[in-house]
Order: structure tokens, then C-alpha cells, then sequence
């Protein structure tokens, strides 16, 4: 009979901590970022890790780091432990951290106990989910789902080195003209998690440790501009002016209003860049240009948000008699998370006697890419504050345990089905 162990909480503790001293800042942050000197340093470190968790380590060609540990039928999909280890410039030290080292830590205690498991366990640090260097992210997981293309290779930093230079400098076994065999398809993974920091506040506010997550809402991109005349702030008459400042106004109130009904509380709406021409302070602007981030884990109500503000955009510079124009950005739909995934986590957390809290993630991770060719399970971790891409983020090392813990319970189970 095999006696459960629950993980090493200091232990990994302290893993989270020497990763963190890979890449300080004098501000107190991380900077590393991906296929870089610190990036490879913090690479030597894990792999370094996985192997003393008994896992064979290796890369594929989209620079992802990949700890094995073989299961008793290496023939069976494996169950896969992901997230990254990369950072934003001067960012925190746990941001996807726990997600890698919390898997790595599960392979330890399997080993420990002597835990015979049919499918492999695999651990994967994601290349690039920041998109810190190529500008943009969760390159390695876009890759394995086979949505990378020779342009994203092409795509350089801001010393003009491409990201094909930069694969092939960081290892001798990343090659990345050969993108094409490291793609993975159903047949090649049997269960998907992620664990991760919440990046904000809830389950502070509701003081749980950990929460499941049931879904992850996708980001609808655009841009507005409002276009009107210009003129002399004290010469032009209010009567006789087409302003578009007032314009704008009129509709980002509008948004925040809609947004914040009480019946659709997983939609966001964020007007994050407001930019009026010419900016002088006695002039009438011509132009405003203004960005909206639209999230919602319903696709449906995203789409006819849009249409609703589209619509009430139109109204507003029809009455103030100015142009609008929308340039459509990112248009990503939102991903559910597997239910069996999710009832065997809620079930872990019940053996644990942990609060069976579910939530949404406003966050983009890999675990969105991956739930295409699997089923995906995602734990997020209590985070000080919510605060998060700051030398300020911090989760407490009995949460991190505790969201390990449940990870631990259900990859039992999957590791076995
Ligand atoms: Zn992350």
C-alpha cells in the first residue's frame, strides 16, 4: 500500500526564491526575458531541478524545456504539467514560475514515494509566453499547436536578432528549421494543467488560497478614432464646434456603464490609450483615437457588446456630426476549461478540505493554446494585492503548497486513467 505524501512546501519555496535571484533587478524585479543569457541561466537551473525529480530533460524546437518522467506504458498520452519561466522587463518572481517548479516538485514526491503511474508525466517551461523580447508571447504554445509560421521566426528584438538566431544560439538541440516535427496533435496529450498566480484580487478579497478556473475569457482588440475640426479654444464658439473630445468622453462612460451591469459580470471593458491631436492645450482637437479591450468568457455577449458600443458610437458622432472609424486588433474567442478536468480538481481540493472556490481568468495563459489539442485544467494561486508584472508580486509559500497540492491529488488520478 503506497502512503500519500503531500509536497515539499519549502523546498519548492526556496526553488521560487533561486530562480527569482536569476535575472534581480536593482529595483527589486526579474528581467528574463526569453532566449536570453539570464533566460538560459534560469533554464540551467530548472533543468538542473527536473533531472533530481527523475526526469529526463530535453528541448523541442520551439525552445520549449520538456522534464519527462516516464510512465510504466510509454506508449499512453502523457499528462502534462505546464506554464513559462520567463518574465516581463523588471517583472515578479512567480508569475508561470510556480506553474513549472509546482510540476517539477509533483515529479519529486511521485519519485519519493515510489509511485507507479501507466502514462508519463511531463513537465513543460513554455518558450516566450511574455512576449517580452519578439513582442509577442506564448510563443511556445502557439507552436505546439501548430500556429507558428516562418514570419513569427522572422520577428527581431531590439538589437535586430531574430528569433531563428536566438533559438539556435540558446541550445545545440533546439533546431528551429525543423518547427514541424515539435508540433503536437490529441493523440499526444492526454490531460493539460497549468497552475499559476491569479494576477488579481478575488480570491484575496474572498480569502481562499486557491480557486479552480472555469474558463478563460478571450480579448476582443480595437482601435477608435473620432475625427472633427480644429480650431482656436477662444475664438470658435461652443455652438459652432466639432469636438471629439467631449465625443469620446460621451462613449468610454458609455462603456464602463454597459460593462459594469450586474448580470454580465465576467465581461471587461478597458479603455487603456487615449490619444487627441494636434495636444495643445488652446486648441480643438481634430482627432481622438482611444483603444478598447473587450473580455468576456461568453463569445456571444462579446460580439453583441461590440455591436452595442459600434452602435452607440455611431449615434454619439452623428449628433456631434464627426467621422469614426474602428481598426480591429486581436480577436481571440474564449476557452472552457474540460469539466471532467475541472470536477476532478474540485475534488482534490475537497480531500484537501480546501474551499471549493471556481473563477474565471481574465488572463491570457498557455493553457488557452493548449486546451486545442487537450483537456485542460487550470489552479490559480491567491497573489498579494492581485499585483502582478512588478517586483511587488508575491503569493505566500503556504498557497503555492496548497495549489501544488492539488495539482498533486488529481495528477494521481490522471497519471493512472
Ligand atoms: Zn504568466
Amino acid at each position: 500500500m503506497q502512503t500519500s505524501q503531500r509536497i515539499n512546501s519549502f523546498r519548492l519555496f526556496q526553488r521560487v526564491l533561486a530562480l527569482g535571484e536569476v535575472g534581480r533587478t536593482e529595483k527589486g524585479g526579474v528581467t528574463r526575458r526569453a532566449l536570453t543569457e539570464e533566460d538560459k541561466k534560469g533554464h540551467k537551473l530548472v533543468s538542473r531541478w527536473m533531472k533530481e525529480s527523475g526526469m529526463t530533460v530535453r528541448y523541442d524546437n520551439f525552445g520549449n524545456l520538456i522534464g519527462c518522467k516516464e510512465g510504466t506504458e510509454p506508449g499512453l498520452s502523457p499528462v502534462i504539467i505546464g506554464s513559462h519561466i520567463d518574465s516581463v522587463k523588471n517583472g515578479g518572481r512567480f508569475d508561470g514560475i510556480i506553474g513549472v517548479l509546482g510540476g517539477i516538485e509533483i515529479a519529486q514526491v511521485l519519485k519519493e514515494e515510489n509511485f507507479t503511474h501507466k502514462r508519463s508525466l511531463e513537465v513543460i517551461a513554455f518558450c516566450e509566453e511574455e512576449g517580452s523580447r519578439f513582442n509577442d508571447g506564448l510563443f511556445g504554445s502557439r507552436g505546439v499547436v501548430g500556429k507558428i509560421t516562418q514570419e513569427d521566426l522572422r520577428k527581431t528584438d531590439e538589437k535586430n536578432i531574430t528569433r531563428y538566431e536566438a533559438l539556435l544560439n540558446f541550445s545545440d538541440e533546439i533546431d528551429p528549421q525543423k518547427i514541424d516535427q515539435s508540433i503536437l496533435s490529441v493523440k499526444d496529450v492526454f490531460v493539460y494543467l497549468e497552475m499559476h498566480i491569479e494576477q488579481g484580487p478575488l480570491l484575496e478579497e474572498e480569502d481562499c488560497a486557491v480557486g479552480i478556473v472555469t474558463h478563460i475569457a478571450g480579448p476582443h482588440w480595437m482601435n477608435f478614432t473620432i475625427t472633427g475640426e480644429a480650431g482656436h479654444a477662444g475664438t470658435v464658439p461652443m455652438h459652432l464646434r466639432k469636438d471629439p473630445v467631449p465625443a469620446a468622453s460621451e462613449i468610454i462612460l458609455y462603456i464602463e456603464n454597459v460593462c459594469s451591469d450586474p448580470n454580465m459580470k465576467e465581461t471587461v471593458g478597458t479603455v487603456g490609450i487615449v490619444e487627441v491631436e494636434p495636444g495643445g492645450s488652446n486648441i480643438i482637437p481634430s482627432k481622438v483615437r482611444f483603444s478598447l479591450d473587450l473580455r468576456d468568457i461568453d463569445l456571444k455577449r462579446r460580439e453583441d457588446l461590440y455591436e452595442k458600443v459600434c452602435g452607440k458610437v455611431h449615434e454619439v458622432c452623428e449628433k456631434r456630426q464627426l467621422q469614426w472609424r474602428v481598426d480591429e486588433g486581436m480577436r481571440v474567442p474564449p476557452v472552457s476549461c474540460a469539466p471532467r478536468v475541472t470536477n476532478q480538481l474540485l475534488k482534490s481540493m475537497e480531500s484537501l478540505g480546501l474551499p471549493q472556490k471556481t473563477m474565471v481568468s481574465g488572463a491570457g495563459h498557455d493553457a488557452m493554446l493548449l486546451a486545442e489539442i487537450a483537456e485542460m485544467g487550470m489552479v490559480f494561486v491567491r497573489c498579494r494585492k492581485g499585483i502582478s508584472h512588478h517586483p511587488d508580486e508575491w503569493a505566500d509559500q503556504d498557497d503555492i503548497a496548497k495549489g501544488t497540492n492539488v495539482l498533486l491529488e488529481s495528477a494521481r488520478v490522471f497519471l493512472n486513467e
